[in-house]
C-alpha cells in the first residue's frame, strides 16, 4: 500500500474494540459497498477504558444514521434519558445550575432572547422575570424529574425539548458490536505486538497480532485508545497538552446501587482538586471523581468519593488516569485516529462520544481511495482540531469562572492564562452579552449562556437593541412563555414512569 497508488480503498483495519472502534464499525460496515472488507482487532486480554456513560444529544443522529430502534437501545444499554448536567459548587461554593440541552426562549425582531430576558432582570420591575432556566424546556423537565420525547410539530413547546442518554459503556459496545457484525464487520481477537510500514512511503501496511498472525489493510482507523497504537506509537504524531488549563488527570470510578429517584440529568460536583459525576443508569448508579494529582492523592480522592456515595459501592473504586489534549494531528497517511488515541478532554461535558461520532461522521464524508489525497486529509484535520479546541474552551469555562478560593486548584483555575480564543469569547460577552457560534462549534450560545450565568457570569450591559422592544410587551411575552414551559414540562410522565412505559430493561446482575 503507498500513498501514490489508485482505486478504490477494499480493506478497512480498525484496531481496537472499545466505544470508538464498535462505532466506527458500525458506521462503516453500514456505509461502504460489499466489496470493501471492515475488520476490526481487539483485546480481550486489554479490555477498554470502560467509562463513558453520559452522551449529548448530537448521538441521536448517529443513531440514526446506524438505523438504530431507540427503544431497543435504551433496554439493551440499561439506558436512562438525559436533559443536561446540574452543576453543584461551580462558581462558589453553594451554588447550583443546571446546563440544559435545549433553546431558552425565542428570539423577538432579530433580538437574541437573553438579551430580552437581561433586560428584565436588570430592571428589576413588576415581576422580576425568575431565571434564565425557566425558559428552557430541557431544564424545567430536568428539574421536575420529568421527559417525554419532543414532537415534530415546531409550534408546539414540547417541539424545543432536546435529550440523550446514560448507559452503561460495556453494554452499548456490545450492542455496537452484534449491530456491526450484521452488517458484516469481522471481529478479529488478539494482542497487536507490531505495526509493519511501507519503507517507502511510511503507511502503514499491516498490524502483527503476538501471536504471530498478520491484519493487512489500506485505512486504518486507530481506535487503540490512549495507547494510540498506530497515530501516537507508530506515526509519531505528537502529543499536544493541555494539563495548564485543565489540570485534571486522574479519576476514580465506582458504581453504586440505585436510591431515590430516577433524576434525567447528569450530576457534576465540584470538590477541592477536581468535581465528582452521579449519572443515573436503570440497573445502578455510575459515579466517579476526576481530580488533579497536583492537588489531591489518589487516597484523598477516593475517600471524597465514597463518602459522597449516596448508594452502596457494587465494586472496588477503579482509577483511571489521563492527560487532557490531543495529538497534533489525527489523520496522517493512511491512518485516522478516533476516540481516546487521538485526543481527551475530560468527561465534565461528556464530549468524548460526540468527538468519536464527529470523527467518524468527517471520515465518511471525506471517505478516501487509494491515493490519500494530502488536501482532504488537510481538510479533516482543520475540522477535528477545531472542534477539539473549540471544546476544550467551554470547559475551561466551567473551571475559570469561579470565585471559589478554598484550595489551590481552584486559585490555579481561577487566575490561569486562558487561550486567547476563549479570552475573546469571554470579553464579549463580559460588555453586552454578546455571543457568536463559530462554524462547526459544538456548544449553542444557549449552552455557553446556562454557564455562564449560572456561574455567577453578569454582563455589564445588553443589546442595545432591545430598545426597541417595548418593555410591557416583552414582558408579557416573558411570563407567556414561563407559564406555557411550565405547564408543559409538569404535563409530562415522570422520567421513570416514561421508562417504565417504554424501555424499561430486564433486571440485570449487578456486581
Ligand atoms: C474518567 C473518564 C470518564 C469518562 N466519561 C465519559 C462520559 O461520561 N462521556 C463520554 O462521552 N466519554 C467519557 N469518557 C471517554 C470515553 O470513555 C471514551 O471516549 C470511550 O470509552 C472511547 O474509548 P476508546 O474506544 O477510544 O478506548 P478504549 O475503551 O480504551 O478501547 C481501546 C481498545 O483498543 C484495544 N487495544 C489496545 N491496545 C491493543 C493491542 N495492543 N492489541 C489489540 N487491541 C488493543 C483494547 O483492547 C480496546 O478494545 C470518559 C473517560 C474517562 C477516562
Amino acid at each position: 500500500m503507498t500513498g501514490a497508488a489508485t482505486g478504490p480503498i477494499r480493506k478497512v483495519v480498525i484496531v481496537g474494540g472499545g466505544t470508538a472502534g464498535w462505532m466506527t464499525a458500525a458506521a462503516l460496515s453500514r456505509a461502504v459497498s460489499a466489496d470493501v472488507s471492515v475488520t476490526l482487532v481487539e483485546s480481550e486480554e486489554i479490555g477498554t477504558v470502560g467509562v463513558g456513560e453520559a452522551t449529548i444529544p448530537s448521538l441521536l443522529d448517529f443513531n440514526r444514521i446506524i438505523g438504530i430502534d431507540e427503544d431497543a437501545f435504551v433496554r439493551a444499554t440499561q439506558a436512562t434519558f438525559k436533559l443536561g448536567i446540574r452543576f453543584r459548587d461551580w462558581g462558589r461554593i453553594g451554588d447550583d445550575y443546571l446546563h440544559p440541552f435545549g433553546t431558552h426562549g425565542r428570539d423577538v425582531a432579530g433580538v437574541s432572547f437573553h438579551q430580552l430576558w437581561l433586560r428584565a432582570a436588570a430592571r428589576g420591575e413588576t415581576a422580576t422575570p425568575g431565571p434564565i432556566g425557566d425558559y428552557c424546556l430541557s431544564h424545567v423537565a430536568a428539574r421536575l424529574g420529568r421527559f417525554n420525547r419532543p414532537v415534530a410539530d415546531p409550534s408546539a413547546v414540547l417541539s424545543t425539548l432536546s435529550y440523550a442518554f446514560h448507559f452503561d459503556a460495556g453494554l452499548y459496545a456490545a450492542y455496537l458490536r452484534t449491530l456491526s457484525k450484521a452488517a458484516g464487520a469481522t471481529r478479529v481477537e488478539g494482542r497487536i505486538a507490531g505495526v509493519v510500514r511501507n519503507a517507502e512511503t511510511g503507511f502503514i501496511d499491516a498490524v502483527t497480532l503476538a501471536d504471530g498472525r498478520r491484519v493487512d489493510g489500506e485505512l486504518f482507523v486507530d481506535c487503540s485508545g490512549f495507547r494510540s497504537l498506530l497515530l501516537g506509537d507508530a506515526l509519531g504524531v505528537p502529543f499536544t497538552s493541555w494539563q495548564h488549563w485543565l489540570p485534571c488527570d486522574r479519576a476514580w470510578a465506582v458504581p453504586s446501587t440505585r436510591q431515590g429517584p430516577l433524576t434525567p440529568y447528569t450530576r457534576a460536583t465540584a470538590d477541592r482538586a477536581g468535581w465528582r459525576w452521579r449519572i443515573p443508569l436503570q440497573h445502578r448508579v455510575g459515579n466517579g471523581h476526576v481530580y488533579s494529582s497536583a492537588y489531591s492523592d489518589d487516597d484523598t480522592a477516593v475517600r471524597a468519593l465514597l463518602d459522597g456515595l449516596e448508594g452502596t459501592p457494587l465494586a472496588e473504586p477503579r482509577q483511571l488516569r489521563f492527560v487532557a489534549g490531543r495529538r497534533e494531528r489525527l489523520w496522517e497517511k493512511n491512518c485516522v485516529a478516533i476516540g481516546l488515541a487521538g485526543g481527551f478532554l475530560e468527561p465534565l461535558e461528556s464530549t468524548s462520544i460526540h468527538l468519536i461520532q464527529s470523527g467518524i461522521t468527517r471520515l465518511l464524508s471525506l471517505f478516501p481511495d487509494r491515493s490519500f489525497n494530502p488536501v482532504e486529509i488537510a481538510e479533516y484535520n482543520r475540522l477535528l482540531l477545531r472542534e477539539y479546541d473549540q471544546v476544550r474552551d467551554f470547559i475551561i469555562l466551567h473551571y475559570h469562572a469561579t470565585t471559589r478560593s478554598d484550595s489551590p486548584f481552584w486559585d490555579h483555575c481561577r487566575t490561569m492564562t486562558l487561550p486567547a480564543s476563549l479570552a475573546d469569547k469571554l470579553a464579549l460577552w463580559a460588555g453586552n452579552a454578546r455571543l457568536f457560534r463559530e462554524a462547526g462549534e459544538l456548544f449553542t450560545p444557549d449552552s455557553w449562556i446556562a454557564v455562564l450565568l449560572g456561574q455567577g457570569q453578569r454582563p455589564t450591559g445588553c443589546d442595545p437593541l432591545v430598545a426597541a422592544l417595548p418593555v410591557g410587551e416583552a414582558a408579557a411575552f416573558l411570563a407567556h412563555l414561563r407559564d406555557v414551559i411550565g405547564r408543559t414540562a409538569a404535563a409530562m410522565p415522570t422520567h421513570e414512569t416514561f421508562i417504565a412505559q417504554h424501555c424499561a430493561a430486564p433486571a440485570l446482575q449487578t456486581a
